[in-house]
Parts: structure tokens; C-alpha cells; sequence
């Protein structure tokens, strides 16, 4: 392991030692080729930088309990990118190239995964973008990927911490027929005029609500939202809302732990009669909802006394976390062993 001082990272680039590449031309995609340059050279009137044509996604590895590091379902990443490229038109890498990517890089970074102790972890940033070079707005039948990985901290330093969430109508992530069910950067560009808002009125997540009648939540920041009453998880069912996996991952321990599962519109008016909520997502897992502030109609609600984390959030964030860390049986067959 690198001698690096694993609590004091955040949720930024560091350099590791190495990133795969593969290149998409004339049908097919090359070799996946590794090398330790953190550039990449590329004409100035390359698609992805004016036309968006461009997708990622995020996973994680961990040191687990027993010394060993496991990557957590790479496969459901892989399939979602070939979503968001379809969706683009760009050239989808397979599941196995993908896969073998993400195994590869954890593999040859291995000593940049973070201690068990330090609760931190590798992220993997698998990246497709369109290579071709031209001017017409068209399909790149030239693309790139690539994947690299940054160690990243804790989420949470000093246990779970309930977030504060404002409900903003000014601006819509995404459209029922868009980009909002796949993870394209313009869906990002086009959160972060809210998003900054937010911040600087002190939350640090806006709800997103759908783009026809802004009546039912679609997405909690860069995260998918959960409500917990009655013995039951509710998450939005939405065309334009992304596909969690840790959203995926939470539905069915949620079931194995008994409670109900509902995936349906869930209309803002049903905020205030949650006993519990969360945003979700491989960065933090669950980020427990204290205090949701809705900047149109004034409304405030506060779950539990809004600084403590409600007991279902708990013990989903637990059971999640110990199939990462290899202190429970995966008995879903989540995770790959890398070393
Ligand atoms: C990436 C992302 C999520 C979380 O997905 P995970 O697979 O759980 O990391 C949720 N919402 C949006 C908009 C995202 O981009």
C-alpha cells in the first residue's frame, strides 16, 4: 500500500500509476491498451467537446475486512454504459471489455486502494467520448474509452450525517423523453446553475422535479431519492430518472430485510408523510435526508429532529456497506475479487 494519508482525501483527482484505453474505428474496437499518461491528445474539433457526445460512469473497489479487494457489480456499470451510448449513437464497448477494464485498472493500482480501516475507497471513472472529428451535428462513429481511478476518502468522516435538500423549480435536469434515464455529461451541465444555488443558500442537494408538471420528484442531486414509511421503501418510477445501482442494490436488501418495496410517482405533498429519507448512490451510499426546504411554496420539513439518522437508513447503509467491505456473505454475487 502507498504511503498516503487515506483520511485526508476527498472526493478528487489523484494520480495513480495507470489507465486503460480502448479506441473504436472503422467498426471495431481496438486492444485495451494501459499506460500510465494522464493526457489525451485530441483535435480541436473533436464532437465530444461540441456536441456533448460524451458518457461516464462511477464504481467503486474497497480493501475489505479480510485484506482482499473487491470491485462492486462493474457489470451493472458496463450495461449502463452501453445504455447511455446507445442513446448518443456512440459505439458501445462490451460488457467483458468494460468488465476487463475496470478488474485491470483496480489490478495495477492496487496499491492505491485505501486501507480497510480508513473507511475510504478506489473510484473508478470509466469515460466514453466521441473521437470523431468534423463540424455537422452527426453520430461519432470514432469514439474513445477510457477508465481511470482515484482513491477517494470517506464520505462520511465522524459517522452519517443527515443533509439538508431545497426543492427549486428554476431549473430541470432532464426531459421525459431526453437524456435523464442515462449518465451524459449534459445532463450534469445542466444541474449546475441549481446546484450552485443551492450551495450558496446552504443545502447541498436540490430536488429535482419532473419537467411536465414539477409535481413528483425525480432525482436528489446527482442521486436517486428513497422514502421509508410504513414498512415500506418508496423510490420514483420516472422515464427521465437514472437507473441507481445503489439504488438497485438498497430495493433488494430492503426487501430481504422485510420491508415493502414500491417504485412509483411519488408526488411532492407525499415529502412531509415519509418517517424517513435518503438520496442514494456510489459516492455516500445513503446521504439521510434532515431537512427538506421548498423554495416555492415555503414549506419546511424536518425528519427526526433533522441532525440523526433514521434506523431503516442505517441498517441499509450497513448491509450494504459490509458486502463492500467483505464483513457479510455476498450472497448476490455483487462483488469481484481483484486481490
Ligand atoms: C450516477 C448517478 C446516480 C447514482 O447512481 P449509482 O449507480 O448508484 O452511483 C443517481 N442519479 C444520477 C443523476 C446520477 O448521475
Amino acid at each position: 500500500m502507498k504511503n498516503i494519508d487515506w483520511s485526508a482525501l476527498g472526493f478528487d483527482y489523484f494520480k495513480t500509476d495507470i489507465n486503460a484505453r480502448a479506441y473504436y474505428k472503422d467498426g471495431a474496437w481496438s486492444k485495451l491498451e494501459y499506460t500510465d499518461d494522464e493526457y489525451i491528445n485530441m483535435h480541436m474539433s473533436t464532437t465530444c467537446l461540441h456536441y456533448g457526445l460524451e458518457c461516464f460512469e462511477g464504481l467503486k473497489a474497497f480493501r475489505g475486512v479480510d485484506g482482499k479487494v473487491r470491485l462492486f457489480r462493474a457489470d451493472e456499470n458496463a450495461k449502463r454504459m452501453q445504455s447511455s451510448a446507445r442513446k448518443l449513437c456512440l459505439p458501445e464497448p462490451s460488457v467483458e471489455m468494460f468488465v476487463e477494464a475496470c478488474y485491470e485498472v483496480v489490478k495495477r493500482n492496487i496499491d492505491y486502494v485505501p486501507s480497510y480501516e480508513s473507511g475510504a475507497s478506489l473510484y473508478l471513472r470509466p469515460v466514453l467520448i466521441g473521437t470523431k472529428v468534423g463540424l455537422g451535428v452527426k453520430a461519432s462513429h470514432e469514439a474513445m474509452f477510457i477508465v481511470f481511478c482515484s482513491p477517494v476518502g470517506a464520505y462520511f468522516k465522524g459517522g452519517m450525517k443527515p443533509i439538508k435538500v431545497i426543492v427549486d423549480r428554476m431549473q430541470d435536469r432532464a426531459a421525459p423523453r431526453g437524456t435523464g434515464d442515462t449518465k451524459v455529461g449534459g445532463n450534469y451541465g445542466s444541474s449546475i446553475l441549481s446546484g450552485e444555488k443551492a450551495h450558496t443558500l446552504g443545502y447541498s442537494n436540490v430536488m429535482y422535479l419532473d419537467a411536465v408538471e414539477h409535481n413528483y420528484i425525480e432525482e436528489c442531486g446527482a442521486a436517486n431519492f428513497f422514502g421509508i414509511k410504513d414498512g415500506k421503501y418508496i423510490t420514483p418510477k420516472s422515464a427521465s430518472i437514472l437507473p441507481s445501482i445503489t439504488n438497485k442494490s438498497l430495493r433488494t436488501l430492503a426487501e430481504d430485510m422485510g420491508l415493502q418495496v414500491e417504485e412509483r410517482p411519488v408526488p411532492v405533498s407525499e415529502l412531509k408523510t415519509f418517517e424517513e429519507a435518503g438520496a442514494c448512490g456510489t459516492a455516500a451510499v445513503i446521504s439521510p435526508i434532515g431537512y427538506i426546504f421548498d423554495l416555492d411554496t415555503d414549506e419546511k420539513i424536518t425528519y427526526g429532529n433533522g441532525n440523526e439518522v433514521g434506523p431503516n437508513c442505517l441498517k441499509l447503509y450497513n448491509a450494504l456497506q459490509d458486502i463492500q467491505y467483505g464483513r457479510a456473505e455476498d450472497k448476490f454475487g455483487w462483488t469481484m475479487i481483484v486481490e
